[in-house]
């Protein structure tokens, strides 16, 4: 009874390790990696899809530089455009480009500047100091902002710090002060999980650095160059967002690796991208890690009930859709804009799915093979009993025949009565004891409480076990015992240390002396059995008691049995309160004791009561 509470911690437990496991390697650095990769797959395998896009990117590419003299005209140029687009109409323009230095052609940048209406211009942090590289006050002067365009080292740029702050100033990002422009708001709202940006909430926890993840998709790109040639395309710019900066390889310094894959992309795209998120609100989150906990906690419980309650191929099965919706859910969440940590929730599954498949392999099977030689010796045990039976039985019909078929006198016919009555009592007793320790095993029967005396109760059983004594010449000896009463079910005790003294004799050679004994220790009865026989090894000992267990050399012994004998003993024992203390010598003998808890001392009125009935 108590192997499967045993098995169903250890099984709990185990499974609790899983989770635990799953939440350690989701922790681990190369899971942040994987994350990342899986993430950027996910990118590509869902690609994300724009109605209508809200910005314009004019690049400065190649076309361009070759078209007004290379990087050293990239003011000339900006002003150049800014000029073009003046009457567009644009809502915002942003230039992603550093303004630092001074150069010949400020003059008319300034100008330019100076007739552009929201403009945002660019900052970034000098490469390995906390010190802003700001545009010149002559252009800054004309710009409603300034935003930060400062990627960190990171191999890929999935997500764009929306503040960042250097030298005790801080700058919002450049997309998101274009976004603010766009929707015409005064100030960015802040509160520790997100930032409010006329009416758009953005979920960008300060802990984060307020960090962003960028739904890149399709921008609107016009070449600077093309845009000089094809006059027509300043329609498009009519209430957009205008970034301006540099796509050309020669001159990009900020490209970035992005989830897209290869070839990197020029800053101002992801500035673009940025922007397009912000305005579409396709914002993505990152589950907070109680999700993925408490989704891997329901993986792990799931895989448990699963093999638990099913077994063979149905268990494996529902095991593997257990993996299968571990992979399932990241994608499902993904398309909700939802990122869960996928190695955590994959490796809930599969350490779960694949211990408790390992369990149910190796401990259920263990247990029904015990199971099985458990029910083989059962029925041998069955056979055993029905042919104990079979003694008084024949005794009543070999006695009811002689009855029936010859004249007998009145004095051979109550003789041949008396012996029916009395077979048919011992058989009804066997039925009943049987019964009862059925039930006794089961947990089912009550046990009566009555109080008796121990030296009555064991020279009762030394009476009914003497022929079987004699039998094997067998000297069965009592020890001189004072009254001493015990409180219990006199049935299965006298069952009990029948069993006990028949074992003495059955496994004891010729010749030999078996003994029986009963002491008070303390508020402790101890009964005794002690023989000379043939003993049991310590690792004998150690099965001893346990159900169909038979020692070898009792197999050896010729002695029939079933082994079940003494796990009842100890049954009827412990249901008493009381436990069973072996002592053997193999070859020398062995001494059973049962040690019982006392009741008062019978008075031999009260034991004879017992025993009478
Ligand atoms: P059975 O006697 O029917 O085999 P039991 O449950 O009474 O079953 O005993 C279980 C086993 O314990 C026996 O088969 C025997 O190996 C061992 N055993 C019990 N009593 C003794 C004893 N007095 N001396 C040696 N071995 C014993």
């Amino acid at each position: 009874m108590k192997r499967p509470g045993f098995i169903t911690w250890g099984y709990a437990g185990a499974l609790a390790a899983c989770v635990l496991a799953a939440v350690i390697v989701g922790w681990l650095a190369i899971a942040t990696a994987i994350d990342g990769d899986i993430y950027d797959w996910l990118f590509r395998l869902q690609p994300s899809e724009r109605a209508r896009t809200q910005s314009v990117v004019l690049a400065i590419d190649e076309a361009t530089l070759s078209r007004y003299g290379g990087v050293p005209q990239t003011r000339a140029i900006i002003a150049d455009t800014l000029e073009r687009i003046a009457d567009a109409g644009p809502s915002v323009v942003a230039v992603d480009v550093i303004l630092r230095d001074k150069t010949a052609e400020d003059a008319r940048l300034a100008a330019a500047l100076a007739r552009t209406p929201n403009v945002v211009l660019a900052a970034d942090i000098l490469p390995g100091t906390s010190t802003w590289e700001d545009p010149l006050p002559a252009f800054r002067a004309h710009a409603a902002a300034v935003g930060h365009v400062h990627a960190e080292p990171d191999p890929v740029s999935r997500v764009l710090p929306l503040e960042k702050a250097a030298g005790g100033q801080r700058r919002w990002a450049l997309a998101l002060e274009a976004y603010r422009l766009h929707k015409r708001a005064a100030f960015i709202e802040e509160s520790p999980d997100s930032i409010d940006v006329g009416g758009t909430r953005v979920p960008a926890a300060r802990a984060d650095a307020r960090a962003m993840y960028i739904r890149y998709a399709p921008l609107s790109l016009i070449s600077v160059a093309n845009l000089r040639d094809e006059p027509g395309q300043l329609d498009q710019l009519r209430g957009r967002a205008v970034f301006i900066g540099d796509t050309a390889l020669s001159a990009a310094r900020d490209r970035l690796m992005t989830p897209l894959g290869p070839p990197m992309m020029a800053g101002v795209e992801i500035h673009a991208n940025a922007f397009e998120t912000l305005a579409a609100q396709a914002f993505i989150r990152r589950a907070p890690l109680s999700w993925s906990v408490t989704v891997s906690v329901l993986l792990v419980v799931a895989a448990g009930l699963v093999f638990a309650f099913l077994s063979g191929w149905p268990a494996y099965l529902a095991g593997s859709a257990i993996v299968a919706v571990s992979h399932t859910i990241p994608h499902v969440a993904f398309s909700r804009g939802v990122l869960f940590d996928y190695v955590m929730l994959a490796a809930a599954a599969w350490l779960s799915v694949g211990t408790a498949a390992a369990w149910q392999y190796f401990v259920v099977r263990r247990q029904l093979r015990k199971t099985e030689s458990d029910k083989a010796r059962y029925q041998q045990a069955i056979h055993f009993v029905t042919h104990e039976m079979r003694s008084p039985l024949t005794a009543i019909q070999g006695s009811s025949e002689l009855m029936g078929r010859y004249n007998l006198n009145d004095e051979k016919r109550r003789q041949i009565a008396e012996m029916i009555n009395s077979e048919s009592k011992r058989l009804a007793r066997m039925i009943q004891t049987f019964l009862d320790i059925e039930r006794l095993t089961e947990g089912q029967m009550d046990l009566r409480s009555d109080r008796f005396d121990v030296v009555a109760l064991a020279e009762t059983c030394v009476q009914r076990a003497r022929p079987l004594a004699e039998r094997k010449q067998i000297d069965l000896r009592s020890n001189d015992m004072e009254p001493l009463a015990i409180t219990g079910d006199r049935e299965l005790m006298e069952y009990a240390l029948y069993n006990l003294l028949t074992n003495a004799i059955k496994y004891s050679p010729a010749h030999t002396t078996v003994t029986i004994d009963a002491r008070r220790e303390a508020s402790l009865v101890h009964i005794s059995v002690r023989d000379q026989g043939i003993g049991m090894d310590a690792q004998e000992l150690r099965n001893i008691g346990r159900k169909f267990y038979r020692t070898r050399k009792a197999e050896a012994s010729g002695e029939a049995g079933t082994g079940i004998g003494l796990s009842l003993v100890q049954q009827i024992v412990e249901h008493h309160g009381g436990r069973m203390q072996v002592s053997s010598t193999p070859g020398q003998g062995s001494c059973f004791t049962m040690v019982l808890p006392c009741g008062i001392p019978a008075t031999p009125a009260s034991a004879s009561t017992v025993l009478s009935n």
